[in-house]
């Protein structure tokens, strides 16, 4: 085990950002390359419903009735999660969990039931207009069975995995990013306001002009 993985083992991270912002750029090369594990709830519900465990087939009805997922429930499924992976050490990225102050008091309150320490919230900050111009120059393989997605610094005009060309993504139009990114703030400040009555370490990631390799570094030197 090298330096770097003793450091972050059983670490918790919790990431928030805008769209566009590379939140999830970072979450996987943490995982690639430092052996994080990553949350996502919606796969953590996909999994639940494909094993039809007791806990898929509640969410399976809820989903069916168009009902919200309740904060206790969700909560389970990421409980039994977490606990696998802390069990083997392993350090976590939770993706836009918690998201509600119902999910993050039930997370403080087992961490602390736990003795676990090591819980940090991250909010990765990108100026808007820097977000527009990574959003609007993102570009996607126009096969249909690949879909490849390439950012705005690629300059190729052919997939590097199927060689077909590449085209701009349909969904990245200016004003469906800024309503996007309009709603962001507000959220923002409610997690935080949350977050500073749990007393959780908060950090801010500023990646401003910054390449992935020095999101990536910056990342590693709060470890
Ligand atoms: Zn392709």
């Amino acid at each position: 085990m090298n330096q770097v993985q003793q450091q972050t083992s059983s670490v918790i991270f919790s990431f928030f950002g805008p769209p566009g912002s590379g939140k999830g750029t970072l979450a996987e090369r943490l995982r690639v390359e430092l052996g994080f594990e990553i949350l996502s709830t919606g796969n953590l519900c996909r999994f639940h419903i494909a094993q039809q465990t007791p806990l898929g087939k509640q969410l399976e009805e809820l989903v069916h009735k168009g009902h919200l997922i309740p904060d206790a429930l969700m909560f389970s499924m990421v409980k039994a999660w977490l606990d696998e992976r802390l069990s083997k050490g392993k350090p976590v990225i939770l993706d836009g969990f918690p998201r509600t102050p119902g999910q993050a008091t039930a997370l403080i309150e087992h961490l602390n039931k736990t003795r676990h320490n090591h819980f940090r919230v991250v909010f990765i900050e990108l100026a808007d207009e820097e977000i527009i111009k990574r959003l609007l120059g993102r570009k996607v393989c126009s096969n249909k069975d690949c879909q490849a997605i390439y950012s705005a610094i690629h300059t190729g005009v052919t997939c590097e995995q199927c060689g077909a060309p590449l085209v701009r993504r349909v969904d990245d139009k200016e004003e469906v990013i800024r309503e996007r990114l309009r709603l962001y703030p507000a959220y923002k400040e409610s997690l935080l306001t949350m977050y500073r009555n749990l007393a959780v370490r908060i950090e801010e990631l500023d990646v401003a002009g910054m390449s992935m390799d020095e999101v990536f570094g910056t990342f590693k030197a709060m470890l």
